[in-house]
């Protein structure tokens, strides 16, 4: 713990270009699921790219792959969210790859359900540490320099799960709330400093997290997959998952320079289920 690992992917061709030119974006949580989507979508928006999360060879693979279709500078560091000084070392490395950091997604999180009755102080610890004290800890890691350009976009990808409640998941519900609540607060705070603070908010999506509520459902009422996957969809009233890309693409359009007068919105990308 406390260490931070980073590397930088050289870029296929040379400047970048497109609306995000010239902005540095760090992703946590981008080397899989809705994070990856999102470094995707803004590197081919032209921003240079910094991807945090633990697993580095993941890391590092998605930053190869990105790196080869739409170009530009994109780093890598692997930290523990939940491990302040493992990011401060993590930041200090984005910013000498790829200069102070313009755009930051708090992305990177984690659900683990349980009745509250069998939700002990660790799992409700570890639900507060991953999803919220992260967003706290990379938000004040990166907002100081935001604040001093006079430019910065800040978005939280919280859940609905930060708008309304859910039964088995308190601790995630709980910390996703908090996330809602920090950015309502921050922006307006910034409010007069060129930093924008927003939240998108998904329904149940397409990836590697809604995989394992699927497994978890089977295994704890012996449906089949597809009953399972009906219970998730069944709340949306579309019917269906929500892609990565649809989330990536909400991510994107609030980091661009001209959405200046959006902030403390929670955009929900859900399928008209929160309304
Ligand atoms: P995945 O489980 O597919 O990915 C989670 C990401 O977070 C991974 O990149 C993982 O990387 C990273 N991560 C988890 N824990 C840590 C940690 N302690 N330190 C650093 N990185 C960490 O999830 P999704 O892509 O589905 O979720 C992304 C975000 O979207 C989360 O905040 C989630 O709560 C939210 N969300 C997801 C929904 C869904 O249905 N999938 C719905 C609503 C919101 P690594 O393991 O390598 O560290």
């Amino acid at each position: 713990m406390g260490k931070a690992t980073t590397t930088r992917t050289k870029a296929r061709t040379g400047a970048a270009a497109g609306p995000l030119a010239g902005r540095h974006a760090l992703v946590t949580g981008g080397n899989r699921g809705i994070g990856a989507a999102i470094a995707d979508r803004l590197a081919s928006l032209g921003a240079g790219l910094t991807l945090l999360a633990r697993d580095k060879a993941s890391l590092d693979k998605v930053a190869a792959k990105i790196a080869s279709e739409h170009g530009g500078q994109i780093a890598t560091a692997a930290a523990d969210v939940t491990d302040r000084t493992a990011l401060e070392h993590a930041f200090e490395s984005a910013r000498q790859a790829n200069g102070e950091i313009a755009i930051l997604v708090n992305n990177a999180g984690a659900a683990t359900s349980a009745p509250f009755k069998r939700t002990d102080i660790e799992l409700w610890q570890n639900m507060v540490d991953v999803n919220l004290t992260s967003v706290f800890h990379c938000t004040s890691l990166a907002l100081p320099a935001m604040v001093e350009a006079r430019y910065g976009r800040i978005v939280n990808v919280a859940s609905t799960a930060g708008l309304t409640g859910y039964a088995y998941v308190t601790a995630y519900c709980a910390a996703k709330h908090g996330v809602v609540g920090l950015t309502r607060a921050l922006a307006l705070e910034v409010a007069r400093t060129g930093v924008t603070v927003n939240a998108v908010c998904p329904g149940y999506t397409e990836t590697d997290m809604t995989a394992r509520t699927v497994a978890n459902i089977i295994a704890k009422t012996g449906c089949s997959e597809d009953e399972a996957r009906a219970q998730l969809t069944a709340l949306s009233p579309q019917g269906r998952l929500i892609q990565p890309v649809e989330v990536a693409s909400a991510v994107a359009w609030l980091a661009l320079d001209e959405q200046a007068s959006i902030t403390g919105q929670t955009i929900a990308v859900a399928g008209g289920e929160i309304l």
